[in-house]
């Protein structure tokens, strides 16, 4: 059976050329850039050059780039990191509703620690509304936190107009551009943020490997203390395999942003489109224009979203429920239920999010399959009225 896989916002492989740049830094060229040999030296260089081209690619100074261990530890960082440091000036922290599971929970641990966090609404497309965000600000607002693009519905977030109400107050700016980073160009200075986040294994990259972005000057308490690494920033010895892999991901991912985008979005398109025709009681999540180009989000109402990833998982078809971080416990998801999703239809939602190795055939395949599936679990399902017809409609062309 053709293996299909649908699940590039959960994680992407590795790029063949990616894995060529990585490959000598685990065995020839060892060396812990800690140390004070030519062994060690090598490893500076190497882990030298993806800062700066990382750096480049993104409009910030070496300096201000900062290696971690994925977007989860970014995000916390980038958080607590900005909370403790300004403790003195103000305990309020704002992030978004739709905020990634690293941002929401480390924003209720904080309030245990006493921060006071509130949580940015979003409109029925899982957009911030800037209005609303506005009017929670308050004079002991120190951080604000909204992701640069959603990991399970693919909305665009404001991030330009939110990041100008920041500036004009003097509040921290954090996106985490980890969604975002393969196919959004991403430039610290436009819309100017203080603070950003990604991750190398949603764009081609290795696994447990990432970046925050600290803006210079910046006041940042530390989360992981050790040893001097990252100007004493971020103790533990220095990933430089996964570190060189990241920056030649980062480099493709924008190099081929374009053609990529191109490409997965006609994908999606085709995916979308095919769907609403002919498949009915069925509704697209997010933002209509305003979404990343891999990503189709969909509730299909009377059916568990479970059940239906299970199926198009024996099918061949790899896709995921929810958020694949909240998978596996049957709570739906907040970001859903935060655009305002009923329960029955945030149950029934699955997303599908396309990769530039997908074909044209795969998605004609996974929407015939698509159909069968979803006729007999609504056949099978005590959620289907009796009175609606179970059918499927016919593809027009
Ligand atoms: C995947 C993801 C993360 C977590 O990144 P990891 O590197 O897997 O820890 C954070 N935020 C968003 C938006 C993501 O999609």
């Amino acid at each position: 059976m053709e293996r299909i896989y649908f699940d590039h916002a959960a994680t992407t492989p590795v790029d063949a050329r990616v894995l060529q740049k990585m490959l000598p830094y685990f065995s020839d060229n060892f060396g812990n850039p800690n140390s004070q040999h030519w062994f060690g030296r090598r490893s500076v260089t190497a882990v030298d050059e993806a800062r700066d081209l990382i750096a480049s690619l993104i409009g910030a100074k070496p300096g201000e780039i900062y290696f971690t261990s994925g977007g989860t530890e970014s995000d916390n960082w980038a958080i607590r990191g900005a909370a403790h440091a300004q403790a003195a000036k103000g305990k309020h922290l704002i992030v978004s509703a739709v905020e990634h599971p690293a941002m929401i929970t480390t924003a209720k641990e904080l309030e245990k620690e006493g921060f006071e966090v509130s949580f940015a609404p979003v409109d029925e497309y899982g957009r911030v509304d800037v209005q609303k965000l506005k009017a929670l600000l308050r004079s002991d607002t120190t951080f604000v936190g909204v992701m640069t693009a959603n990991n399970e519905v693919g909305t665009v977030q404001p991030i330009a107009e939110i990041s100008a109400l920041c500036k004009e107050r003097g509040i921290l700016f954090f996106t985490d551009a980890v969604q975002a980073a393969g196919a959004l160009k991403i430039d610290v200075k436009d819309p100017a943020v203080d603070l950003l986040s990604f991750s190398a294994h949603k764009f081609y990259g290795p696994k447990g490997v990432g970046v925050l972005y600290i803006r210079s000057g910046l006041k940042m308490g530390k989360i992981i203390t050790g040893g001097h690494q990252e100007r004493t920033m971020r103790g533990g010895t220095t990933n430089v395999p996964a570190i060189v892999g990241m920056a030649e991901a980062f480099r493709l991912a924008q190099e081929e942003r374009e053609r990529n985008a191109a490409y997965v979005s006609s994908l999606r398109d085709r995916f979308i489109s095919r769907v609403l025709r002919e498949i009915p009681y069925v509704k697209l999540n997010g933002h209509p224009q305003e979404r990343l180009p891999a990503n189709a989000n969909f509730s299909f109402r009377y059916i568990e979203g479970e059940s239906l990833l299970f199926s198009l998982d024996l099918a061949g078809i790899a896709v995921s429920s929810g958020s694949a971080c909240s998978s596996g416990s049957l709570e739906p998801s907040h970001a859903l239920l935060a655009m305002g999703l009923p329960e029955g239809l945030a149950h029934g939602s699955v997303r599908f999010s396309f990769g530039k190795d997908n074909t044209p055939a795969q998605i004609d395949y996974a929407v015939d399959k698509l159909k069968e599936i979803v006729l007999k679990l609504r056949a099978l399902s005590p959620l289907f009225p009796k009175e609606l017809k179970n059918e499927v409609f016919e593809k027009e062309n």
